[in-house]
């Protein structure tokens, strides 16, 4: 976890000002670990499926874990040091598949929480893959293209020997875009030799990118909220949505519930809030965005805070930025009715308890935002046959994969009767113990 790695991360910090949020991000996660709350929730499953103490040990940990020091020469000709990460969980359905982060926060113990999460969504959605995470220690926000492009290319050459078509497959997340994939996929062809589009996924549509993949988190998230107002009796039309996040997942999540008549009411990115109880304009508010670098003081909005959306009046919340967001502290505020993890790990271990007792419905995060993953297994699947789908045959088979993960969740609810993340949890990893039996590793 971040306590043992503190003294490296901290040098780090002090001699890089390209990671400078660093040292605050550091004393929060100091105090708990991330991958430690992320494994919370397997107790109760190991229960329901009474699992020996042996199995849940071994998914405890990861498989193998890669740590690497990345110099870059940056624009101004310093060499700064970046710290990068590659974990993989488990690899026993398949080849390990997760994206790469480019964050402050990024740590070894939050990219063992990430990859772990990878493994247990990728089995929700029935994928056949095990799970893995990648990530550098970065402000990309701070950094210039070039210098991006640097890191990048050498993060990618630095772990090529680590991963593979057939074994651990990176794509996009926090804080890395599809031409990033580009050139982390062109230094590994130089390396390997060979033309291989499916060592990475979330790449350009010109480089065997897939159709659809751009919005496919987004759109998941939508099929997943669509079958939840249904199976909860919560009509959409006309419900209020708080979004916390207005970054690559939350915007087209935003417009397909726009489109079905829900209400914007609030949306927050890293530097503030709106907050309209008539609702707001999804597509106005990129554009918001985009000519003043954030969404606050959008016309006709209050300003909020960057964490208000999570407690504001609604009737879904989509948390979509970062890990514990929400927590013990502002959990008894939350006012929603449905609440819609498109985040990784957006509620602690903590917090769900206090949701679950106040009544709200929560749909977990490996269930809700696996549609991206999905659309980058079939990337994956269009790269190794050599024949891509079009934009109507990718979104067609989203759509039943994610209604049928969604039905299949909610009957391991109801089986079980338990809430829908220990649902999800317990469909998952019985998936995945089923596979390592049959491997013989348990
Ligand atoms: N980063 C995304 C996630 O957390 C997508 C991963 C992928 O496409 O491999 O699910």
């Amino acid at each position: 976890m971040c306590i043992r790695e503190l003294p490296v991360t901290l040098e780090g910090a002090e001699h890089n000002k390209y990671a400078s949020n660093m040292l605050q991000v550091i004393n929060v996660q100091s105090q708990s670990s991330v991958y430690e709350k992320a494994l919370e929730p397997l107790r109760e499953t190991a229960k329901i499926l009474d699992l020996h103490e042996s199995i849940v040990k071994v998914l405890s940990e990861p498989e193998k874990t890669l740590i690497v020091s990345l110099p870059i020469r940056m624009d101004d000709g310093q060499i700064e040091v970046f710290t990068g990460y590659r974990v993989r969980h488990n690899t026993a359905r398949g080849p390990a598949k997760g994206g790469i982060r480019y964050h402050p926060n990024v740590c070894l113990d939050e990219v063992k929480a990430l990859a772990y999460w990878m493994t247990l969504k990728n089995g929700v959605v029935g994928l056949a893959y095990g799970g893995g995470k990648g990530g550098i220690t970065c402000d990309p926000k701070k950094m210039s293209k070039a210098e991006l492009e640097r890191l990048t290319r050498s993060y990618a050459s630095a772990i090529a020997r680590f991963i593979g078509p057939n074994l651990d497959v990176p794509a996009s997340d926090v804080g890395t875009d599809s031409q990033m994939m580009g050139w982390f996929m062109d230094e590994y062809i130089k390396i390997v030799g060979q033309s291989l589009p499916s060592i990475i996924t979330a790449k350009p549509l010109s480089i065997g990118g897939s159709k659809g993949r751009e919005t496919a988190t987004g759109r998941g998230t939508f099929f997943v909220t669509v079958e939840a107002a249904k199976a909860f009796s919560m009509p959409l039309k006309g419900a209020s949505v708080s979004i916390q996040g207005y970054g690559k997942v939350a915007r087209p999540v935003a417009q397909y519930l726009y489109d079905v008549g829900c209400k914007i009411v609030a949306v927050s990115d890293s530097t503030g809030g709106a907050y309209n109880a008539k609702g707001m304009h999804p597509l106005k508010l990129v554009e918001h965005k985009k000519s003043t670098g954030s969404v606050k003081g959008f016309p006709g909005s209050i300003e909020i805070g960057v964490v208000d959306p999570i407690t504001v009046d609604c009737d879904v919340l989509i948390p979509a930025a970062l890990e514990n967001q929400i927590t013990e502290k502002n959990a008894h505020e939350v006012k929603s009715k449905l609440l819609i993890e498109e985040a990784n790990g957006p509620t602690t271990p903590e917090a769900d308890k206090i949701l679950r007792k106040k009544g709200v419905i929560v749909i977990p995060d490996i269930l809700a935002n696996a549609g991206g993953v999905t659309v980058s297994y079939f990337e994956w699947v269009q790269n190794r046959m050599g024949y891509y789908w079009t934009e109507e045959e990718v979104d067609e088979k989203l759509k039943t994969v994610m209604v049928k993960a969604f039905t299949d969740t909610y009957e391991t609810c109801k089986e079980h009767e338990v809430d829908m993340r220990t649902g999800a949890y317990t469909l998952s990893i019985s998936r995945l113990v089923d596979a390592m039996k049959a491997l013989g590793r348990i």
